[in-house]
């Protein structure tokens, strides 16, 4: 027996006779003898819907309030679920973010996991109860909900895992695995049978959105046992106690897989694309020391993640122009702070384009192999894609290209680094 976190995702929730199919996989994995905790996603579409009510009701909206509202989608599923379960005979109840309680800091709308108190979940577990906990929902320190940016429920579920001390934490989503990049792009793209937290966590922080980044963090730093894998099964499909999915291991683990299989480890892992990035451009910044700082310290002050920077070289008269990318939906907030600022950091225009795309390519074989970028800006270059922006870091290399060239640029990087399925059958 063992005690499994099994967690479900919007397009797995989207709707009751979904959410039936759903209940039917949990009761499966109880009656094989396992305690069971169930993590859910709101329905598909909800979350974007209930963002665009704020948006609506107010364009600089208050994060708490903006929490309340996108919080709910979750409510109705786990509520749902329970619901069903029950008619199928099982025992079941909801477990809302406040009543576990899940504790988490930092800001709303992006908190942070601090603490699950469990006891009386699993208690509830070791009764035969089947938990269910609505995903991306938490209570912050002043006792007011939080939810835990968006693809959220993800962390949620590796967090009540570490909490409640499960064997595994299975996220069911609308793909099999993980693949070399995302199989809704690339038809040729190859579902792996493991990959390391290390490159997960990568792919992505750099958009491959099969899993949240923070879970991935949260998994490797608490050892939580992760599989992706479909939600999308019939009766007989393989049960997720034979990983039908992909694992996500430490090194050592992947070591022993690839001897065990006969295989080498690839210089590139996987490919991932961002749309939800923007750029923006402050032209003319005095090229003194303390300017970057400038800008940058109110962004953070207002939890704006700032990713790429790039300080171009000066221009005459001491000044030089600074780029730098956040996420769209801190576009706004970012622009008017910097407005706010203008006298401060002392621009001269600032540029935006919402239209950018970030591509990159993530593997820990970059480590010890060279000439993984130079492929990238090649294979790029031949089919007329311009970069923007480069950086690197030891495992990935990431470029900034025009949006409209997403999917053309990552069918050729996918090829290029020989990731096709074609050529491994070859
Ligand atoms: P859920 O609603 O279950 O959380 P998400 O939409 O957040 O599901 O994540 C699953 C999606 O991630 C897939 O439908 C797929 O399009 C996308 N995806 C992106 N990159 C990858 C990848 N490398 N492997 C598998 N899926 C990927
Ligand atoms: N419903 C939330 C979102 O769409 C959280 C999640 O599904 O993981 O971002
Ligand atoms: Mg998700």
């Amino acid at each position: 027996m063992a005690r499994i976190v099994m967690k479900f995702g919007g397009t797995s929730m989207a709707g009751t006779e979904r959410i039936r199919r759903v209940a039917n996989i949990v009761r499966r994995q109880q009656a094989a003898g396992h305690e069971v905790a169930v993590v859910v996603s709101a329905m598909a579409g909800e979350t974007d819907r209930l963002v665009n009510f704020c948006r609506e009701a107010n364009a600089m909206y208050d994060p708490a309030e903006y929490d309340v509202v996108v919080a709910s989608g979750e409510q109705v599923t786990s509520g749902l679920l329970a619901l069903t379960l029950q008619s199928l005979g099982c025992k079941a109840r909801s477990w809302l973010g406040w009543q576990m309680p899940m504790k988490t800091v930092e800001a709303h709308s992006k908190a942070r996991v601090e603490s699950i108190d469990a006891p009386e979940m699993i208690a509830a577990l070791e009764r035969g109860e089947i938990a269910v906990i609505p995903g991306f929902q938490g209570v912050s320190a002043e006792g007011r909900i939080a939810t835990l940016g968006r693809g959220g429920s993800d962390t949620s579920a590796v967090a009540v895992a570490a909490a409640i001390g499960a064997d595994r934490c299975d996220i069911y989503t609308d793909v099999d695995g993980v693949y070399t990049t995302d199989p809704r792009i690339v038809a040729k793209a190859r579902k792996q049978k493991a990959v390391t937290y290390e490159e997960m966590l990568e792919l992505a922080s750099v958009g491959a959105k099969v899993l949240q980044t923070r879970s991935v963090g949260l998994a490797m730093k608490e050892g939580v046992r992760v599989q992706v894998l479909s939600s999308f099964i019939d009766d007989d499909a393989t049960p997720a106690d034979e990983f039908p999915g992909t694992l996500i291991v430490s090194d050592e683990e992947m070591d022993q897989i690839l001897k065990d299989s006969d295989m080498e480890r690839q210089h590139v892992t996987g490919i991932a694309h961002d749309k939800n990035e923007a750029k923006i451009i402050l032209t003319r910044v005095p090229d003194k020391p303390g300017a970057v700082a400038h800008i940058f310290e109110p962004l953070a002050g207002a939890s704006i993640n700032v990713d790429m920077i790039i300080q171009n070289v000066g221009r005459d008269k001491g000044e030089t122009d600074v780029t730098f990318t956040v996420p769209q939906a801190d576009l706004a907030r970012a622009q008017a702070l910097l407005e706010d600022k203008r006298s401060e950091i002392g621009f001269n225009r600032i540029i935006t384009d919402d239209h950018i795309a970030k591509i990159s390519v993530v593997g820990v074989g970059m480590k010890s192999h060279a000439g993984v970028a130079s492929t990238m800006f090649k294979a790029l270059a031949d089919r007329g894609i311009n970069i923007q922006a480069i950086t690197t870091s030891e495992i990935k290399v990431s470029v900034i290209i025009d949006e409209d060239e997403t999917e053309l640029a990552v069918r050729v990087l996918h090829t290029a680094y020989g990731l096709d399925a074609s050529d491994e059958a070859a």
